[in-house]
């Protein structure tokens, strides 16, 4: 409640793809219904009253006067393709919800009475994540259609996998526990730069002589606040985790009694880990870390905890998965606590993901059963979203049946962010492809669309929501009311639904129903969780089992393994095999391209807001490159480059800045029309799949760079 009558302050979640799912709070003009600010709810323990910069000046993207307000449809006879930003409409004309609705409908019956309902793909990722937003009411139209199913992998599909073949079980410390630590490992991990709300725990921690150790092959904003970087060469994670093993079980000093209550597999591991080739002589030339370092900070470790000391957490990011081998990269790191028993302490331990502490029920939101009841009756086949390229370009999409003749794109920006870009618009561009767009703005992706449909921000719709890197779940209200005709995926699904005919009424179901869908469980997680109490206190703390102590300490005891073994599993042991795409294998093409995310967006989502453009204005259009690296290439600071390798090439300009080691160059991800020659780093980059998890592999692309000599 609001003190001021002329506002009410409604409390909301930040829906964006992040780990720290923040507490909102929304000040409302009730005279208007116009919210007038956005704040971090102070009552949030990890949110604690502040917003990423990202956020902070949400109300900038909320009011933007390039939002999408109401049904599109491209013009007869305009092609598909990029339009420069600012003249987009010129493509469309607007219609009503119904016309477009309509005219969806029948395009899909027609496409799936010709070819099949598998011909029809939906793409769509974690534009929102909370769970009706992110996948509800759009799944249970897809499955009752039959379309193609999508295996919606492209960000941490191999850490995962990983972590469930290690673990079971998708758990790690809590934030607020990291300030009980004593070394905090940040690997691949840019803390302060996508998981702010963990920063102050850590500051917390260094308050009380913890020492902080990035390891990332890039000098991150919090590399450069940290104690130390280890600047490692990129897709080489398993090969130091394996070095640092080796120290560890070489030198005696892993937890026996831990390991012998808790782990399976250690026998196996401990001669691989011991073998020559995992020495930190050898270890150092495969990733670019002096020996002396694999064996201090194997030491530092391994001892943490003991003695007095504090204890060793490690924030692991999904970084490190986004190589080839990131599956086994991610599992060789998850390995380390298991060794040393760090989950014995408040405060040791691994962090890569919380998502497993919620056990929202997705099959009742989703309900997948509906396939049987399609034209199909049976399951329909599944297409990686990493391999949207091939799917919309070759006959049989990649894996058999029929070609994809209708795109439905929701909470995602394909154009932009997927990998080997070329081949993504060569078949986005396809005449005889119907897309439909679900967005908030003009993007790369609506540049293709036939049918363009707004969509409200998380601030107008109602969701419920857990978090990747937290213990809270929390319901978000509406707080305005959606701006123009937006509609959320519920009301859009659910009425596209009845449009197709579908007789099942669970396409009338609204959010509250499935609000409560999503919460219906005997799961003592969520014993005593309601809608109705979400709504009264926001947040709530999710009950997990606690010690004798009161404390809650994942993996420290059998119980919390839910592999099959019933222990931490070592095996099968992870092997370091280099990328085909890295320095071990360069040819033509020698350096070793890093395509960073923005800190200041969020993948390609805020790119076209001013205020966040001033934000980023220094990183805009530009190659990071090692003096090494652009000495013999004749490039100077300032220079325009072109950066290119087989699958395409992009025009951006050098900066020599010591920002990452020699033979790697990095840029970050950019709309393709707000980049020189509209192409942005996914023309570089590959649809390789990682070992494990069907992932991207964005980490693993190498490049050649010349500089663009003057006509
Ligand atoms: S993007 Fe992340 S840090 Fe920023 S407000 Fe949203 S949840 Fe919080």
């Amino acid at each position: 409640m609001s003190e001021n009558p002329a506002t009410r302050v409604v409390h909301a979640v930040c829906s964006h793809d992040c780990p720290d799912s923040c507490g909102v709070l929304v000040t409302v003009d009730t005279s208007t219904g116009r919210a007038t600010r956005i704040q971090g709810d102070p009552a949030h323990p990890v949110t604690r009253g502040f917003l990423c910069g990202k956020v902070a000046k949400y109300l900038d993207r909320v009011y933007s006067p390039d939002r999408l307000l109401y049904p599109m449809r491209r013009k007869p006879g305009v092609p598909k393709g990029s339009l420069p930003q600012g003249r987009e409409t010129e493509a469309f004309e607007r219609i009503t919800w119904d016309e477009a609705l309509d005219e969806i409908a029948l395009r899909l019956k027609s496409i799936a009475d010709e070819y099949g309902p598998e011909s029809i793909l939906p793409y769509s990722y974690a534009g929102t994540i909370g769970q009706l937003g992110y996948g509800s009411m759009d799944r249970r139209f897809f499955h009752r259609l039959g379309g193609s199913q999508l295996d919606r992998t492209i960000c941490s599909s191999a850490g995962g996998a990983a972590l469930t073949s290690v673990y079971g079980v998708r758990l790690g410390i809590a934030p607020e526990d990291f300030v009980h630590a004593g070394l905090i490992l940040a690997w691949g991990a840019n803390i302060h730069g996508n998981n702010i709300h963990l920063w102050p725990f850590i500051e917390e921690a260094r308050r009380q002589g913890a020492r902080l150790v990035v390891i990332d092959p890039y000098k991150t904003r919090t590399a450069a606040l940290a104690d130390e970087h280890l600047v490692i060469h990129p897709g080489t994670d398993t090969a130091l985790a394996l070095g640092m093993m080796h120290v560890i079980l070489r030198d005696g000093l892993e937890d026996r009694d831990y390991v012998e209550r808790c782990v399976h597999g250690f026998a196996e591991l401990k001669a691989h880990a011991l073998d020559p080739q995992h020495a930190p002589e050898a270890i150092a030339r495969v990733t670019g870390i002096d020996a002396a370092t694999i064996e201090r900070l194997a030491r530092q470790y391994a001892l943490a905890g003991r003695d007095g000391r504090r204890p060793a957490a490690i924030r692991l990011n999904y970084g490190i998965q986004r190589s080839e081998n990131g599956g086994t990269a991610a599992r060789a790191v998850a390995m380390l606590p298991l060794l040393t028993g760090g989950w014995q302490y408040v405060g040791g331990g691994l962090q890569l993901s919380t998502s497993g502490t919620f056990p929202f029920q997705s099959a009742t939101l989703q309900m997948p059963e509906l396939m049987q009841a399609s034209p199909l009756g049976r399951l329909a086949r599944t297409i990686n979203m990493n391999r949207l390229g091939e799917a919309l370009t070759e006959p049989d999409a990649g894996v058999g049946g029929p070609p994809v003749k209708a795109l439905f794109v929701y909470n995602s920006n394909p154009a932009a962010v997927t990998p080997d870009q070329n081949e993504v618009l060569r078949g986005m561009r396809r005449d005889d492809l119907f897309t439909v767009v679900h967005e908030q703005f003009f993007t790369d992706t609506t540049d293709y669309a036939d049918i363009v449909l707004p969509a409200p921000s998380f601030l107008e719709t109602k969701d419920v929501q857990g978090a990747y890197g937290h213990h809270f779940v929390q319901i978000s209200q509406s707080a305005i009311s959606p701006l123009g005709e937006a509609r959320n995926n519920v009301r859009l699904f659910g009425e596209l639904g009845r449009r197709m005919g579908f007789p099942e009424s669970c396409f009338d179901d609204r959010e509250d129903e499935l609000i409560d869908q999503a919460l219906s469980t005997k799961d003592p997680r969520f014993q005593g969780i309601t809608r109705e109490r979400l709504e009264r206190e926001g947040h709530i703390r999710i009950a997990m089992p606690e010690n004798s102590r009161g404390e809650v300490l994942p993996f420290s005891t059998p119980e919390w393994f839910r592999t099959p073994s019933g222990r931490g599993e070592l095996t099968p042991v992870p092997v370091f095999r280099a990328p085909v795409e890295s320095r071990a294998h360069a040819d033509e093409y020698p350096l070793e391209f890093l395509p960073r995310k923005a800190d200041n967006y969020m993948n390609s989502t805020f790119a076209n807001i001013p205020i966040h453009q001033r934000m980023e204005a220094k990183t805009a259009g530009i190659l990071e490159m090692h003096a090494s690296d652009a000495a013999p290439r004749g490039i100077a600071n300032g220079d325009e480059v072109e950066v290119f390798n087989a699958r395409g090439s992009v025009k951006l300009r050098a900066h020599v800045d010591g920002h990452v080691g020699a033979g790697v160059v990095a840029a970050r991800l950019e709309w393709n029309k707000l980049s020189r020659g509209k192409a942005n780093i996914n023309a570089l980059t590959s649809d390789r799949l990682t070992d494990l998890g069907g992932g991207a592999t964005f980490y693993s692309t190498l490049v050649e760079v010349r500089k663009v000599l003057a006509s």
